[in-house]
């Protein structure tokens, strides 16, 4: 199934929380999900009976998948990694997600999505380690660094981007040298660092079935 191309509130109103999935937008009062917190769709404000154990955990890996914007296939490959990797497959999942360009882009301010950050890599305005990388997957690396491009330094929405970094707050795993537009991974992010409520265990057991 390819990736998810409608609105992306929707998801948020579907999982009952604030994703931050759009930008700037996520923080103003056009907010859909504040404005209407309730399911999508004709039926959204009816009353649900309790769900399954299955639905449970289908809805946290739809909520963990459309965050970070992958589609079926790149989520199961990438929880077909984690799981080979060594230690606790629910976080591996969750730091293979993180370590992704896109998302690191992301979380460095050069944008204020993860689609945009998406948008941005496959558009050139990145190197990593000083040469120019466009593929969004790329996963990084303890002591990459990654910098805006000199041309790309200009583009408004990644100077606007910066400035907007500071409400959500830069994580401990990565640095960012504002003036230079350049970042820095320090470390893989540990468990404590992903504060968004995701139950990963969940996606596991969904997978393991
Ligand atoms: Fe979710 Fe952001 Fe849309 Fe609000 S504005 S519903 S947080 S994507």
């Amino acid at each position: 199934m390819a990736r998810y191309r409608g609105s992306v509130c929707r998801i948020c109103r579907r999982e009952n929380m604030k994703l931050f999935l759009k930008g700037d937008r996520c923080y103003s009062d056009k907010c859909a999900f504040d404005r209407r917190g309730y399911a999508p769709g004709e039926h959204g404000q009816r009353r649900r009976g309790k769900p399954s154990d299955y639905g449970i955990q289908l809805r946290e890996k739809q909520k963990v998948k459309n965050t970070y914007g992958l589609s079926e296939k790149q989520f199961r490959l990438t929880f077909k990694k984690a799981d080979r990797q060594k230690g606790i497959t629910g976080t591996n999942l969750l730091v293979l997600l993180e370590r992704r360009l896109d998302n690191v882009v992301y979380r460095l301010g050069f944008a204020n999505s993860r689609t945009q950050g998406r948008h941005f890599v496959r558009h050139n305005h990145f190197l990593v380690n000083g040469k120019r990388v466009n593929i969004p997957s790329y996963l990084v690396s303890i002591g990459d660094t990654i910098e805006v491009t000199e041309k790309s330094k200009k583009v408004q929405a990644i100077v606007d981007s910066l400035d907007a970094v500071i409400r959500r707050g830069l994580p401990p795993w990565i640095a960012v040298e504002k003036e230079k537009f350049k970042g820095e991974v320090k470390n893989f992010p540990v468990r404590e660092d992903l504060t968004l409520p995701m139950q990963e265990q969940l996606i596991v057991e969904l997978y393991s079935k």
